[in-house]
């Protein structure tokens, strides 16, 4: 049976005192800490060797150099008076100390070395991309008992699976399972963290929360609890979501507390994807059954499909991939999505029946206006159009409006003056589909011509503010308002279903 990896806690604080403050926040979900001394002040140095007492978890020393994407400037005689000073102590002292390869044991370091307390972590930091002879990069880096470390930074999803190959060939580099550690760093290295176990790594490092952190900064407390990080094993089934960029999408927290809820054995996992070719391999090397699919390859996916079902024919846009024996097969929860929330507001005016259904479909004898003809305006129209509504199409580039009305059998306009006027003729439901009002384009309506009596039903599906201009003016108005983040939440239960079979538990 594969050990478990621990989770270790990176403290890159200025202060001791700063340092153990990011700790208690995170004790509850992390085995150890690693100080990474190089990044405190200089007038701390002398408490280094009071740390692993007072953080009462076993510790790492760390003084990374600039070289390997550290701060410490200061020469090797240096660097050796902070580990003296560092292993001063008898008690209680470092479990951990990094070293390069190149780098003796520090005298004082070396009779709690000899007598087991501390153990030294051999550690090569490979700089940008990986290794192409990965195996031979790690080989021969530690001795004894010390602990290798290789640490690369894949910059294509290529390159995280040249890594995750070396580490499948060679699941323990020729020593005792989860006796050394493997990783890579930033957006590509991301699904290296959160499989860990799969990597067979013996430490995972993670970094406090912060309100400003760029998507994929994996904290303890996420890891732990949204991931079930310590509960993964070799049989826990793998789903995820792919694109470019990913790491800050919502899916995660939406699929892995509900799979904790059902105590379903999975997870969901991001891997940023930047060439569709690698789909397929990864999907394979992982052993991944079920994919979100995001911008830009809701579209660039389907070729690689064995099957798509009817939605994903007729919008071109697959937002979901089920493994069956065949391959992959697309769908579009899109659609689910956008008309459930749809449908329950209709249905609490009265104005479909109790199931949703009608003869024609549910939208039969009903009006729409579509702001916007991109892409997610396509997966809007069909549904609309699925469900018998009438509808208009208007758009800024009006040539766009009229090739979709055309397909799709609708009406068009250009978004002008001309446009809302022919609203009036369109009106139970009007969507905002396009990318005006979305953060950063706040101050953006593109319907502003348009006014609402009240009446209408008014859907952005905009989720990033979740009050556009556009739907705050509606609500003042007094219509029926939907947001876009039920479309999304509803596309995602979709997506659950299809992946687990189950119906998504409500929180
Ligand atoms: P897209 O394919 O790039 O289409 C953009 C659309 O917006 C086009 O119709 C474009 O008109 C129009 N547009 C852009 N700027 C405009 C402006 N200043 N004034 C008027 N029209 C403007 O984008 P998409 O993939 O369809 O996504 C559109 C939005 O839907 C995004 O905000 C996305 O987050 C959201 N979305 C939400 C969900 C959900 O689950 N809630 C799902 C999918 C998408 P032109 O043709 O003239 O360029």
């Amino acid at each position: 049976m594969r050990a478990v990896p621990e989770i270790c806690l990176s403290l890159t604080g200025p202060t001791i005192r700063e340092n153990l403050a990011r700790l208690e926040r995170y004790r509850p979900y992390i085995d150890l800490v690693e100080l990474r001394a190089d990044l405190l002040e200089q007038a701390e140095f002398g408490a280094i060797g009071r740390f692993p007492e007072l953080a009462g978890v076993p510790a790492v020393l760390a003084v990374r150099k600039e070289q390997d994407g550290g701060r410490f400037g200061g020469g090797e005689d240096e660097r050796r008076a902070l580990f003296e000073a560092a292993f001063a102590a008898r008690e209680r002292g470092f479990a951990y100390l990094e070293l390069e390869e190149e780098v003796p044991v520090p005298p004082g370091a070396r009779r709690a070395v000899e007598e087991g307390m501390t153990r030294i972590i051999r550690a090569r930091y490979c700089g940008a991309g990986v290794p192409v002879d990965l195996r031979n990069a790690s080989h021969g880096l530690s001795r004894g008992t010390e602990i290798p470390k290789l640490v690369t930074a894949p910059r294509s999803t290529a390159e995280l699976l040249a890594l995750y190959g070396c580490a499948k060939a060679d699941p323990a580099d020729g020593r005792g399972p989860g006796e050394r550690i493997l990783y890579g760093t930033g957006p590509f290295g991301f699904p290296s963290r959160v499989l860990a176990s799969r990597f067979g790594s013996r430490f995972v490092y993670t970094e406090p929360a912060e309100h400003d952190d760029p998507p994929g900064v994996l904290d303890p407390e996420t890891l732990a609890v949204t991931y079930r990080f310590r509960e993964l094993t070799d049989r826990t089934r793998l789903f995820g979501i792919i694109g470019d960029p990913v790491l800050h999408s919502r899916s995660p927290a939406i699929h892995n507390p509900a799979f904790t809820r059902l105590g379903f054995d999975a997870v969901y996992v991001p891997f940023p994807l930047d060439d569709i070719a690698q789909f397929l391999p990864l999907a394979e090397a992982f052993g991944i059954e079920g994919l979100s699919v995001t911008v830009p390859h809701k579209e660039r996916v389907i070729p690689y499909l064995a099957a798509i079902d009817d939605a994903v024919a007729k919008t071109g846009a697959c937002n979901t991939v089920i493994k069956t024996e065949a391959g992959f097969r697309g769908c579009n929860t899109d659609v689910y999505g956008f008309l459930t929330p749809l449908i329950a507001a209709l249905r609490s005016r009265g104005a479909v029946t109790s199931d949703g259904s009608r003869s024609g479909g549910a939208l039969r004898g009903i009006t729409a206006s579509v702001i916007g003809a991109g892409g997610a305006a396509r997966s809007v129209v069909y549904a609309l159009r699925s469900e018998g509504a009438s509808v208009l199409i208007l758009n800024r580039t009006p040539e766009r409006a009229a090739r979709l009305a055309d397909e799709f059998g609708c009406s068009w306009a250009p978004l002008d003056e001309a446009g809302f006027t022919a609203m009036e003729r369109f009106r139970d439901i009007v969507v905002q589909t396009t990318t005006a009002g979305m953060t950063p384009y706040e101050d953006e309506d593109p319907a502003a011509g348009f006014h609402f009596t009240g009446t209408e039903i008014a859907y952005d599906i905009v989720y990033h503010p979740p009050l556009t201009r556009f739907l705050s003016r509606a609500k003042d108005a007094g219509c029926t308002v939907i947001g876009g983040l039920e479309m999304l939440l509803h596309q995602g239960y979709r997506q659950f279903y299809l992946f687990t079979g189950q119906p998504y538990p409500e929180p």
